[in-house]
C-alpha cells in the first residue's frame, strides 16, 4: 500500500448471522480504537443495518455499508433496497459487481454500471467488484476480462466516475475457496487496474482505493498489503469473527 492511500477493510457478511451474532461482533468491537490511515467497514445481511447501526453508535470507528443495492431510487421493485434506503439505515458505503450477483443473479456489467452511479450520484461509496473465473485465468483472460468489466462505468463518464469509489479485483477462484491469490498475481492485476483508470485521468487513478478479495485471513493479508498497489481488503468469511478481522485490520505493511 503506498503512504498516501489509505488501507479499507471491508468485512461482507453474505447472507451470514443473527441478531445474537451482530450484537456479539460489535460487543467485541465496542473499544477498538480508531487506527491510524484505516477505514474498517462491515456490511452485514439488509435486515441487521439498523441494529448494526445502533452498536456503531458506541464505536463510530467501524462504518456500515450495503452488499448490494437497487439502481432505482423508488417504485415497484419488490425486494429491492435503495441507495436513500441504505443511506438511512447509516450505510456510507456499497458493494456492487459482487461475483456471486454476478453469477447467481445475472447481472449484467450494464446492471452493475446502473447500481454504481445510483450509489455515487446519492452518496454512497461504491466499491465495484471485478475478478476472472478459475477457467477464464487458465486461458490467460484474466486481464482482457477485469478491463472489460471496468468499461460500462468508463465508458459512461470516464474515470471520473472513480473519483471518490473503491474498487475490489477478486479473483472467483479465490472466494470462499481457501485458496488466495499469491501477492504478486494480485499485484500485477491490480497495477494493470490502476493503469487502466490511469490512461483516462492518472491523478484519479493514483488516488483510487484498489482492495483484494479472495480467502483473505489474518494470516496471509500482512504480504498483500505490503504490495504497492494492494490499498486493503474485501474480507467475505473471515470477517465474520470479530478477532479475525480486526487482526486483518491491524496487519502490518
Ligand atoms: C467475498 O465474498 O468478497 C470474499 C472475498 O469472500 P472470502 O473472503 O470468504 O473468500
Amino acid at each position: 500500500m503506498q503512504a498516501n492511500r489509505k488501507r479499507y477493510v471491508i468485512g461482507n457478511w453474505k447472507m451470514n448471522g443473527t441478531r445474537e451474532h451482530v450484537a456479539a461482533f460489535f460487543r467485541s468491537l465496542t473499544s477498538q480504537q480508531e487506527l491510524p490511515n484505516t477505514e474498517m467497514v462491515i456490511c452485514p445481511p439488509a435486515v441487521y443495518l439498523s441494529q448494526a447501526l445502533q452498536a456503531v453508535v458506541a464505536n463510530p470507528n467501524i462504518k456500515l455499508g450495503a452488499q448490494d443495492l437497487s439502481s432505482y431510487p423508488s417504485g415497484a421493485y419488490t425486494g429491492q433496497i435503495s441507495a436513500a434506503m441504505l443511506l438511512e439505515q447509516g450505510c456510507q458505503y456499497a458493494i456492487v459487481g459482487h461475483s456471486e450477483r454476478r453469477d447467481f443473479n445475472k447481472e449484467t456489467d450494464a446492471d452493475i454500471a446502473d447500481k454504481f452511479f445510483a450509489a455515487k450520484t446519492s452518496g454512497l461509496i461504491p466499491v465495484l467488484c471485478v475478478g476472472e473465473t478459475h477457467a477464464q485465468r487458465l486461458a490467460n483472460q484474466t486481464n482482457a476480462v477485469v478491463v472489460s468489466q471496468l468499461q460500462d462505468i468508463l465508458n459512461r463518464h470516464g474515470a471520473m466516475a472513480f473519483d471518490g469509489a473503491l474498487l475490489a479485483y477478486e479473483p472467483v477462484w479465490a472466494i470462499g475457496t481457501g485458496l488466495t491469490a499469491t501477492p504478486e498475481q494480485a499485484e500485477a492485476v491490480h497495477h494493470l487496474l490502476r493503469e487502466t483508470v490511469g490512461g483516462y485521468d492518472s491523478s484519479v487513478a493514483q488516488r483510487l482505493p484498489i482492495l483484494y478479495g479472495g480467502s483473505v485471513k489474518a494470516s496471509n493479508a500482512a504480504t498483500l498489503f505490503r504490495m504497492p498497489n494492494i490499498d486493503g481488503a474485501l474480507v467475505g468469511g473471515a470477517s465474520l469473527q470479530a478477532e479475525e478481522f480486526l487482526a486483518i485490520c491491524e496487519s502490518n505493511k
